[in-house]
């Protein structure tokens, strides 16, 4: 409920229909006083009111004192009003009128004759020494009221509808800030090429346009800092071969190593960066076969052999799936890598499971080692993103690894999801569709 109100206070079409609403009640109040004011001091009204008066008091001279009240009935009947006659023996009226108090006031002109204006019926008191008349003109049914009810309802009907008109109104006029909306959202998770349709030609109209200009500059910078990457990468290639070629020669082994050791990071990067790009431009650029998974993990858990702390493959069941072979290794062999690199050689060892569902097969890969912070967790799949960049200093690596991973189960229609408790256990969860 809380919620609900908070949500409507915030949105500006209910803002709008607000407005509407207070401006119609101000101006019909405004301008129904006004009328009113000049209405009852209009000379006519005047005039009218002292023949009113003199009538009044023909009509009681008919009467007669004492009061017949025969003919007081019978005039009632008649002229269709109501009329009672108070003396102080005895109270009579030609119908049954309600006893709540009457605001009166004197005619100028004629002493003994007050009038009133009450529930929508004219009332004339007129006051002789031996006895009180009332002379009530109207419509009789205006006493019980039950015409206001009517008036009631038909008035909510006619806001009812007018509010409903509104609304669909200002709905359709807004329409452009929804679209703005989703176009932002679907811009802040990194489709560029989103563009909002203009349908109207008006200040949103021009929100919107603004909106595309601003998306066409943000999509051709960000295409040509990636294109500068990939032709740095492309072009770092050749120079990296011939350097591992000429590193072959360093006569000092521990320089050597190290040499070759960058030079391998480097290549690996470069490899990364050009890989990811092309899972990401073609859809189709993966070749699928069906493949033993256990096997494939084991075939890569193999060469990590020896490294602390080790790697246990818990599944026993063989769980066959079509995927690309070859990135599906890359995929494997850069989250075991993570998880072995990120844990402690005192750590317990890796753990990896294989299981199938009626429409997918999963992995996962948990190592026992820091953790991931939980603000770290959503950004990992980030290109270049590291948790800690002076801590992972000597680990080595650019973060172009679970970027990769993550096109990679893209583009396979699957996906890769991470869950962590920070300075326990990090598990990675790989899960591929059954059916392309
Ligand atoms: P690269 O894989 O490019 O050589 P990298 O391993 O640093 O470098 P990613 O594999 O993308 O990059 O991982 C990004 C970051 O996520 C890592 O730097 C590390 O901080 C964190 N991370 C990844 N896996 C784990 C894990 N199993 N445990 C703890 N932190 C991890
Ligand atoms: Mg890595």
């Amino acid at each position: 409920m809380l919620t609900f109100i908070k949500k409507i206070g915030r949105s500006i079409l209910f803002k709008l229909l607000l407005v509407f609403l207070i401006t119609a009640v101000v101006l019909v109040l405004a301008v129904g006083s006004i009328i009113r004011h000049y209405a009852d001091d209009s000379p006519h009204r005047r005039l009218m009111g002292k023949n009113l008066a003199q009538y009044s008091i023909y009509l009681i001279q008919e009467i007669g004192v004492p009061p017949d009240l025969k003919r007081a009935q019978s005039l009632a009947n008649r002229l269709g009003i109501a009329i009672a006659v108070v003396t102080p023996a005895a109270q009579w009226s030609s119908e049954v009128l309600p006893d709540d108090k009457v605001q009166y006031r004197r005619v100028s002109g004629f002493p003994q004759v007050e009038r009133a204006r009450h529930r929508g019926r004219l009332f004339i008191r007129i006051s002789k020494p031996s006895a009180q008349f009332l002379l009530v003109f109207g419509k009789r049914g205006d006493w019980e009221g039950d015409d206001y009810g009517e008036v009631l309802l038909l008035l909510l009907l006619v806001i009812g509808a007018i509010l409903t008109l509104s609304y669909l109104l200002v709905r359709w006029l807004l329409t452009p800030l929804a679209w703005l909306t989703n176009g932002m959202k679907r811009m802040s998770e990194g489709q560029l090429d989103t563009t909002i349709p203009i349908r109207k030609f008006d200040e949103l109209g021009d929100l919107t346009q603004a909106f595309n200009d601003m998306s066409a500059k943000i999509r051709n910078a960000v295409r040509a800092k990636q294109q500068l990457l990939l032709d740095v990468s492309h072009e770092l290639r050749s120079p990296l071969t011939r350097m591992k070629l000429a590193a072959e020669f360093i006569q000092d082994n521990k320089v050597k190593k190290q040499i070759v050791t960058d030079l391998h990071e480097m290549e690996v990067m470069t490899t990364e960066i050009l890989e990811s790009d092309r899972l990401s431009s073609e859809q189709g650029g993966l070749s699928y076969a069906t493949i033993e998974l256990t096997a494939l993990i084991e075939e890569i858990v193999v060469s990590y052999q020896g490294q602390s702390p080790g790697v246990k493959i818990l599944s026993e069941g063989a769980v066959s799936v079509s995927v690309d072979p070859e990135r599906a290794r890359v995929l494997f062999r850069n989250v075991i890598d993570n998880a072995l690199k990120y844990s402690k050689d005192q750590s317990r060892p890796v753990e990896v499971n294989v299981g199938s569902e009626a429409t997918s097969v999963w992995v996962t890969v948990e190592d026992f080692g820091e953790g991931i912070p939980q603000q770290d967790q959503p950004l990992l799949f980030e290109p270049f993103y590291r948790v800690d960049k002076s801590r992972h200093k000597q680990t080595g690596g650019y973060g172009l690894g679970l970027s990769l991973c993550k096109k990679i189960m893209a583009a396979h229609g699957g996906d890769i999801t991470v869950s962590s408790k920070p300075g326990r256990s990090t598990r990675f969860t790989i899960t591929f569709p059954k059916r392309r």
